[in-house]
């Protein structure tokens, strides 16, 4: 039996935040989607990752409608703490650049993005298998699957955009001659707790300590996100409730902060490495995203990145639609590698200022301390972090 065949003007594979924004945007411009997605619904919505949301981000939410719910369920933060060598010390974003960032969990952000397609009639297909992307240099490159239901499919578009997250297929389908790839791998990785309990600070607290960075972060009134640098090999099961608060209490007390603790209700260990694939099209296929990019999560910027890449992606794929000039695409790598590089020198400088480096000697701690130090006393060293943290305005 042949597949089923669905046209539309853009196939999207992958329904995660890059994804359906894209879908939703476009919608808005008039222009038609479909967009596959791996996983369930469910799935996706109970997926936890990302909490901080840069002003821009919050804009296109809102302003797109989509929801307003991140205004008024979100927590504006003004700024975090930087908490090294005994004390901490606040970044006051408000203060030194007028910008503010809103905690708001990547999970709502799926559900309204989810709940807009819903009710604009979007086109998702969540729960699919066997995804392949062919023919992507045609004039109708193609995504074929196997829908929930067991039934082959295929999706004949103008343009495909891959969406598909950090093991992209799509972006495999660039041949090698045609794409270079950037790397750098870290020797450690974030051990995340969810837990129950208030939180323990207002805003989130950055905590360099000699065994170790901690990330202190917060999710609702009941629930709190935590994190501590480990090993990327750690196992979670060699870790009870009394040996993460343990470790957690002993980090921020060296700065003298102390936790509220409360049972841990999820625990996972987060590797992170840096990576870009460059250029971000290939023929008809562009990528957006984690599927191009991907940053440690020390600098809040993966997914601001996504809803970045598909901000401009939309835009220029609305006027290469309407004026029927494919090439009009082609600045579209550019304008989005610009923020990206910005966005990997802030991950990796956060990273690596923060997180007790590999076998680190006590020169190594006592630089990383003066270099923190620095930042705080130098208004142009924190105007810096707050510029980065908030978000970079969009390059035309
Ligand atoms: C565990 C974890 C914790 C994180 N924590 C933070 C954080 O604290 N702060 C931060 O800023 N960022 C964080 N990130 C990064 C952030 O979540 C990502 O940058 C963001 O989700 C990128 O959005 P995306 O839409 O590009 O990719 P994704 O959210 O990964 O979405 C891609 C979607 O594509 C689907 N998919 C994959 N392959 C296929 C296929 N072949 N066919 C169809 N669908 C496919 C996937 O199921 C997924 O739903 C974290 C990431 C992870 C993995």
């Amino acid at each position: 039996m042949p597949p089923d065949l669905t046209r539309t003007r853009v196939g999207i594979v992958g329904g995660g935040p890059a994804g359906l924004m894209l879908s939703h945007l476009l919608a808005r411009a008039g222009i038609d989607s479909v967009v596959v997605e791996l996983r369930t619904r469910e799935e996706v919505e109970h997926t936890h990752r990302a909490g901080i949301l840069e002003q821009d981000s919050v804009r296109l939410l809102d302003e797109t409608g989509v929801s307003d719910r991140v205004l008024r369920d979100g927590y504006r933060h003004e700024g975090i703490d930087l908490a090294f060598g005994g004390a901490g010390h606040r970044i006051d974003f408000e203060a030194l650049v007028g910008a503010s960032v809103q905690l708001y969990p990547q999970t709502d952000v799926f559900i309204d993005l989810a709940d807009a397609r819903d009710r604009d009639g979007g086109d998702v297909r969540y729960d699919v298998n066997e995804v392949g992307v062919v023919d992507v240099t045609s004039d109708q490159p193609g995504v074929l699957f196997t829908d929930s239901a067991g039934e082959r499919q295929e999706v004949r578009c103008d343009y495909l955009v891959g969406a598909d997250g950090s093991r992209s297929i799509c972006r495999d389908s660039f041949p090698e001659s045609q794409r270079r790839q950037f790397f750098r791998e870290y020797p450690f990785a974030w051990f995340g707790i969810l837990c129950e309990a208030p939180p323990s600070a207002p805003e989130l607290i950055y905590n360099h300590s000699e065994r170790g960075f901690a990330l202190i972060s917060q999710r609702t009134e009941t629930l709190q996100r935590m994190y501590f640098q480990c090993d990327p090999h750690e196992d979670v099961d060699d870790w009870s409730d009394d040996r993460i608060w343990e470790e957690l209490q002993t980090r921020v007390g060296a700065n003298g902060y102390t936790l509220q603790e409360g049972p841990i209700t999820s625990r996972t260990v987060l590797p992170f490495r840096s990576f870009v694939q460059e250029p971000m099209r290939h023929g008809n296929l562009l990528l957006a995203g984690d599927a191009a990019h991907t940053v440690p999560p020390t600098g809040a910027k993966g997914l601001n990145l996504a809803l970045a890449d598909v901000r401009v992606l939309a835009e220029e794929l609305e006027r290469a639609i309407s004026k029927k000039d494919g090439s009009l695409l082609d600045s579209y790598t550019e304008r989005a590698l610009d923020r990206v590089w910005k966005a990997q020198h802030f991950s990796y400088w956060m990273t690596t200022m923060l997180h007790r480096p590999a076998e680190a000697s006590p020169f190594d701690l006592r630089r990383q301390v003066g270099e923190l130090s620095s930042v705080v006393s130098s208004t142009a060293g924190s105007t810096y972090l707050a510029e980065a943290y908030t978000g970079w305005p969009d390059r035309d």
